[in-house]
């Protein structure tokens, strides 16, 4: 491929060790109040009979409170279906993690110690991204973004549809040269999935309709949400507790950009603008 490629470079950038992350939450919010409990399904939402909202779970337990938030992933369109026959265009895409080996004597310089970048090339026909060398000594992550639609209940996860892993493949071999074994494919792969918008920009709004302002609706974080963890969880605390976000408004954080209305008459929402 000739031609030349416009690059940005972000000094402060990093990356995040997202097992350790999500532990390291989930051990300070009993430290807080909060009571954690893994693995309970949530099949039902409804008005508690004096104001307030009734949680149903799959066991048949059932919890109470005045407000609550719905952060369920790729699942959250069929749950808001279900309990509110509201409709919210966030796909779930089936995609994969691909870990590939690097070649024997390069694997220094693919880590982040050695300036190696976590980075996403735009370049047509595929994004691919990849962070450096970190959870997995002598492997490194290069991924493809996005993945073909799939039911996140039923889904195929070995392939990672189409031909996406040999272009991966492919890119590679062109764009890092002698550096990651390509041959025979990536040493591992793992299901995975994005909760896709059709222009990528996340879902942060109350539900509405019957529910009005006590139900709290955080979704939609299209393959780039797990670094705005915090943020966006503060902003939906605020949101349930106080009815706004007042230090992400006074941030001048411009929170209409994400509310559900956007898409009314609109189907690619913010994306009209690009
Ligand atoms: C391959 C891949 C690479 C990514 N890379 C990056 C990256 O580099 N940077 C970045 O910022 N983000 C990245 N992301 C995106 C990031 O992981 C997501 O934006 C983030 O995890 C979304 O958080 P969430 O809480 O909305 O959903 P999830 O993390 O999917 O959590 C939703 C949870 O809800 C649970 N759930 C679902 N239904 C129910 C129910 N009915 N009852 C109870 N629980 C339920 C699920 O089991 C799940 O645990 C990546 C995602 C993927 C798949």
């Amino acid at each position: 491929m000739g031609g030349w490629v416009a690059a940005v470079s972000e000094r402060g950038s990093g990356v995040l060790n997202a097992t350790e992350a999500v532990r390291m939450f989930q051990a300070l919010a009993p430290k807080k109040g909060a009571v954690v409990r893994d693995n309970p399904e949530v099949v039902g939402i409804r008005k508690g009979p004096e104001g307030g909202v009734v949680v149903e779970t799959s066991t048949g337990e059932e919890f109470s409170g005045a407000k609550c938030v719905v952060t369920v992933g790729a699942w959250t369109s069929k749950l808001v279906k279900s309990v509110a026959g509201v409709d919210l265009p966030i796909q779930p895409l089936h995609t994969m993690v691909l870990y590939w080996r690097i070649k024997p004597g390069r694997e220094r310089e693919l880590t982040a110690e050695a300036g190696f970048p976590t980075f996403s090339s735009y370049c047509a026909p595929h994004f691919v991204y990849s962070t450096p060398s970190l959870e997995r000594p002598g492997m490194i992550k290069i991924n493809y973004h996005g993945g073909p639609p799939c039911d996140p209940d039923s889904r195929e996860l070995v392939s990672g549809g189409g031909n996406v892993v040999e272009r991966v493949a492919r890119w590679i071999d062109e764009f890092m040269p002698g550096r990651v074994e390509t041959a025979g494919g990536p040493a591992d792969r793992l299901p995975c999935m994005y909760s896709m918008t059709p222009d990528e920009d996340f879902v942060i709004d109350f539900l509405g309709g019957e529910f009005g302002e006590d139900v709290v609706i955080g979704a939609g974080f299209s393959g780039h949400g797990f670094k705005m963890g915090p943020a966006v969880g503060s902003i939906l605390a605020e949101m349930a507790m106080d009815g706004e976000a007042r230090t992400a408004a006074e941030a001048g954080v411009e929170l209409g950009h994400f509310r559900i209305n956007r898409f009314d008459g609109n189907p690619m929402g913010n994306a009209k603008d690009l």
